[in-house]
């Protein structure tokens, strides 16, 4: 059943040969968030490498296959002949499975016995929100659009077009797997399939819905209105209580997250929860003491620049920083770094003033006297 020859599941993962279970499964979610078919609508060659990728993680995350897959490069019968999405598969089938390996279901859930009527929570979603400085200052409300399963409404989730219902699978009872006893000279051996007349699902639908296909839920869009609060940086991340993938049989939804991704602002660079901005300020403003407009995110606020103040030096406006997410923490600071610009292009007088200002100070400039004799003339000294 395997197409083709076997490729190296280590270079599908990307993972050295002595990679760690843990280092496996990043690469997998790394990937599978990568060549997943929402994030590649339409493109064949990503869901191949999503095929693949799946086929790789079944073999590496599982010890015993893994150990197999070292020595014979190959786990024969051990995955059931191949690809876990059989033969012209729809790769639409098996999201749920796979989101649920991800997220919900923990690890290793691949191969479990379970039973297939058993209510299953909805996996868990994970998108990406872009804000602005202003935005996560003030706090924002999005709408997002999440491509996702949704329980069917037509059928209840339960398959059947509406009037009929599904009934219990007569060849496994519900159980959805089929014992096969055999004996043997060796005693007697029990092997455990999927249920043929059911597929696994333990109920036999009659009347497939019209809206689902019989599966129960569907792929759909859905759009949601989340609430941003202030503070958030990057990286956060927001759950939004069930509104992740609508659960199986009846199931509870997963939840969705978000992860904050804040742009770079022009004016300000942001530091935890303390805002930096720069100020250019005159020599003689730096030297006498002034008073300046600074920029906020709530906009202009003036400040003191006290006399004396040295270029680079940094003053604090207190509580003009982001506000913090944790409830009833203090906002962070505004940090203005003053610089004081030297000047250049000076008309005549303000070289004149300048040199009996070194004059006065007692320091050398070049062609002092020219400039005082000069200084005489503006002042009439
Ligand atoms: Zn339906
Ligand atoms: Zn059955």
């Amino acid at each position: 059943m395997a197409s083709g020859g076997r490729r190296d599941y280590y270079e599908i993962l990307g993972v050295p040969k002595d990679a760690s279970v843990e280092d496996i499964k990043k690469a997998y979610r790394r990937l599978v968030r990568k060549y997943h078919p929402d994030a590649n609508p339409g493109n064949k060659e990503a869901e191949q490498k999503f095929k693949e990728v799946a086929e790789a993680y079944e073999v590496l995350s599982d010890p015993q296959k893994r150990v197999q897959y070292d020595q014979f490069g190959t786990v024969g019968d051990m995955t059931g002949g191949g690809s876990p999405f059989g033969e012209g598969g729809d790769v639409g089938d098996v999201f749920g499975d796979l989101f649920e390996t991800m997220f919900g279901g923990g690890f290793g859930g691949f191969g479990g016995r379970r039973n297939p009527n058993a209510p299953r929570r909805g996996a868990d979603l994970e998108m990406e929100i872009s804000l602005t400085l202003e935005e996560a200052y003030r706090g924002v409300t999005r709408k997002v659009e999440i491509p996702r399963w949704q329980s069917c409404e037509r059928c209840g989730g339960t398959g059947a077009e509406p009037g009929s219902s599904p009934r219990t699978c007569p060849t496994c009872g519900g159980k959805g797997q089929v014992e096969q006893r055999q004996r043997t000279p060796f005693g007697e051996f029990v092997s455990v399939n999927t249920c043929p007349n059911c597929q696994g699902r333990g109920k036999i639908v009659e009347k497939v819905c019209s809206r689902c296909g019989g599966a129960g839920r569907y792929r759909d869009r859905r759009t949601v209105e989340v609430r941003i609060p202030p503070g958030v940086d990057r990286g956060t991340r927001l759950r939004i209580s069930g509104e992740g993938e609508a659960g199986l049989n009846g199931g509870p939804p997963g939840d969705l997250f978000l992860v904050v991704s804040v742009r770079a602002d022009p004016r300000f660079r942001r530091e935890g929860d303390n805002l930096h901005v720069e100020m250019h300020i005159a020599f003689p403003q730096a030297a006498l003491g002034c008073e300046i407009q600074v920029p906020t995110l709530e906009g202009l606020q003036s400040l003191d620049v006290p006399p004396g103040t040295q270029s680079g030096s940094t003053l604090r406006v207190k509580g003009k920083g982001m506000p913090r997410l944790s409830a009833g923490g203090r906002a962070g600071d505004l940090l203005v770094r003053v610089v004081v610009d030297v000047p250049a292009n000076l008309t005549e007088k303000q070289k004149a003033l300048l040199a009996g200002l070194a004059r006065e100070m007692d320091v050398s400039v070049k062609e002092s006297q020219g400039l005082l004799d000069k200084l005489k003339g503006f002042f009439g000294a």
